[in-house]
């Protein structure tokens, strides 16, 4: 078991890789507590859950909704959930946004953990304190900054999460090792096939990991004002490619992975043969890394999606694998390489 403490101006926050669901209820002392989960989640591990009010969502983006808010709400005013509530959100990243975000609205806050179900939440979503909701289809448009008191990771709950959930995740773990962790790389590329198999002692290693770069760069950036946004690597191609596609996240995510590598490749800062590891790792998972979207109209996509500063637009490129540099690309030029990789 590790705990990394994430490093914040004004309240501690705890990501503890390896602790059992069965020991949430050392987490609460002793505190009046009510559970957000969503069905998948519930059917699976309910009767694990310590004995709390439990609130089950349906699974999926349509629960991070206002009405849901409304109603989760609603049901805590009914059961007379006072500021000295606590909420855990157990599940994947949906509920850990629902969660954190109802959470910091209820009364103007009350304290709340999650128990982080899903790849993609234990290295991610769960860590950080962003949370938000969707309107009229724009993803986390409404939410805040506001820390959870503890991230249980218990990667033996990866088990039942199924596979492409699971390679879902692992694209942003491929992220985390380009962004600071060459060792980390390497030993992705050495055990592909047991963290594929799900080796109990593989998946408490990596999640340890990510989860560290994710708190390390949290801590020293909380409100993203700087050092946070190396986290788009690969997102801000992969953003427009996961709209006009409506591939899973993931899978767009290493696309943008390997359009980053590729233009990093031709600024002259990441090796040929660097860009080929990177993508046979993404390959290794199981990740797509030729897109096969129309490149033009991801391209619109992306100017859409981006507020445009000077004719540029801001791209977390590979200095080298584990080391990444922020630097504004011209759209012209981003045009170019887009459509015709020069
Ligand atoms: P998710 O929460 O929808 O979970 C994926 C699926 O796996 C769901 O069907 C869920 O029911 C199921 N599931 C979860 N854990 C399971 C388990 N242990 N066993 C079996 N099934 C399980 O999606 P996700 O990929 O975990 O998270 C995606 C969300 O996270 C998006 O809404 C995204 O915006 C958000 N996100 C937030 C941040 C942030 O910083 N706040 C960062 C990244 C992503
Ligand atoms: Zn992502």
């Amino acid at each position: 078991m590790e705990k990394i403490q994430v490093k914040l101006k004004n309240r501690q926050s705890a990501v503890i890789v390896g602790e059992c669901l069965n020991n949430l209820d050392k987490y609460l002392n002793g505190r009046k507590n009510f559970i957000i989960t969503d069905k998948n989640v519930n059917e699976i591990y309910g009767e694990r859950f310590p004995d709390s009010p439990v609130y089950i969502v349906e699974p999926g983006e349509k629960s991070k909704d206002l009405g849901v808010v409304a109603d989760i709400c609603r049901w805590l005013l009914d059961l007379g959930a006072d500021r000295h509530a606590f909420i855990t959100g157990i599940g994947g990243g949906v509920v850990c946004d629902l969660t954190g975000f109802v959470a910091a609205v209820y009364l103007r806050g009350v304290n709340f953990g999650f128990v982080a179900t899903s790849l993609l939440a234990q290295v991610d979503a769960a860590i950080g304190g962003k949370n938000g909701v969707n309107l009229d289809g724009y993803k986390n448009i409404i939410g805040t900054f506001t820390q959870p008191e503890f991230v249980i990771c218990d990667v033996d709950m990866l088990i039942s999460l199924p596979e492409k959930e699971y390679v879902n995740g692992m694209a942003e773990v491929i992220k985390h090792a380009l962004i600071n962790d060459y060792g980390q790389f390497a030993h992705l590329e050495e055990f592909s096939i047991p963290i594929l198999a799900k080796e109990r002692n593989e998946m408490e290693f990596i999640v340890g990991h990510s989860a560290r770069i994710k708190a390390g760069i949290v801590g020293n950036d909380e409100l993203e004002q700087g050092e946070r946004r190396k986290l788009n690597l690969g997102h801000t191609w992969g953003h427009a490619v996961e709209k006009v596609t409506s591939l899973p996240h993931g899978e767009s995510v290493s696309l943008g992975l390997a359009f980053s590598a590729r233009l990093s490749v031709k600024k002259g800062i990441l090796k040929e043969e660097e860009k080929e590891r990177i993508l046979k790792l993404l390959a290794d998972f199981d990740l797509p890394v030729i897109n096969e979207a129309d490149p033009s109209t991801v391209f619109d996509a992306l100017v859409k999606d981006k507020k445009r500063e000077g004719g540029s637009i801001h791209f977390v490129l590979m200095n080298g694998i584990g080391n990444v540099v922020i630097e504004p690309i011209d759209i012209e030029e981003l045009k170019n390489f887009a459509l015709n990789g020069n």
